[in-house]
């Protein structure tokens, strides 16, 4: 619901607000990352999907996923308003102007204009923890396996912003779930979550290795091809990862960071 007349009150996303950090409580103690009874915190955002089902949906292709960069993009000039793509995001992230006499749908477009300009989306560059990092997926991807493969408890210095930064907090290893979210998820997401606690307790939906997308429309995507699956794993951090995308014929890699 929000607060009235507070522009970014919302409880989830909305069209003011593309980005939302939930606290999950699972109970009432103050232990942070206690899946039994604890409290997390969830970054809630456009996954930009790998094969995204709001693009298949939507009949005029005002939704498109770039090409090079993998950002999903939004087109007033060809949206019809239908909002089939509303209904068909499973992570619920589309959000349409109902209140505006030319409504837009409205959600997170990874700053395709700063990183166009070779910058970095602004929720990776404020972010002071680096529980958002923004790179190439599969660095990113490395980064995560690796942290989930470190010891509880010892120290690590986490890189910041990218993993490029030099910026690094240091801090001790925690526990954390065996598992990406987003590497197979749904056909793959290039938003890769690690979390303490189980994936549906953060809201995220528990979904098939492969795309509505993939089935409706008979997609191949080549970029699992040699991946194997996750071995080791951490805590609550969350990777805004700007996947690299793979030429499906030459097999020639793309992508930038
Ligand atoms: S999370 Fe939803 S809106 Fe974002 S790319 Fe995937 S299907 Fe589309
Ligand atoms: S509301 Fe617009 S973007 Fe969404 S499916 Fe319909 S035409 Fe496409
Ligand atoms: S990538 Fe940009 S638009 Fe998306 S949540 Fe981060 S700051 Fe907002």
């Amino acid at each position: 619901a929000g607060v009235s007349g507070t522009w970014d009150s919302s409880l989830d996303t909305s069209v003011n607000s593309f980005i939302r950090i939930k606290a999950i409580k699972t109970g009432d103690k103050p232990r942070r990352n206690d899946p039994e009874g604890g409290f997390s915190f969830m970054r809630t955002a456009c996954m930009h999907c790998v094969d995204p089902d709001c693009q298949s949906v939507c009949p005029t292709s005002a939704l498109q996923k770039d090409p090079v960069t993998g950002i999903v993009t939004w087109d007033i000039d060809a949206c019809c308003g239908c909002r089939y793509c509303q209904m068909a995001c499973p992570f619920e992230i589309p959000k349409f102007e109902y209140d505006e006499p030319f409504p837009r749908v409205r959600k997170c477009f990874l700053c395709s204009h700063r990183v166009a300009k070779g910058g970095i989306p602004g929720c990776a560059e404020f972010c002071p923890t680096g529980a958002t990092l923004f790179g190439k997926f599969d660095r990113l991807l490395k980064e995560a396996k690796k942290r989930i493969a470190l010891k509880e408890g010892d120290s690590y210095e986490y890189p910041v912003h990218t993993l490029d930064s030099g910026d690094r907090t240091p801090k001790k290893v925690a526990k954390y779930l065996n598992y990406v979210y987003g590497e197979k998820d749904g056909g793959g997401t290039q938003l890769l979550i690690l979390s303490a606690i189980p994936f549906t307790k953060l809201g995220l939906p528990k979904l098939p290795d492969h795309s509505s997308a993939s089935k409706s429309e008979g997609l191949q995507h080549t970029i699992y091809k040699g991946m194997y699956a996750p071995i080791a794993l951490l805590i609550g951090l969350m990777f805004a990862a700007h996947r690299s995308v793979k030429k499906e014929e030459s097999g020639e890699e793309e992508g930038h960071e």
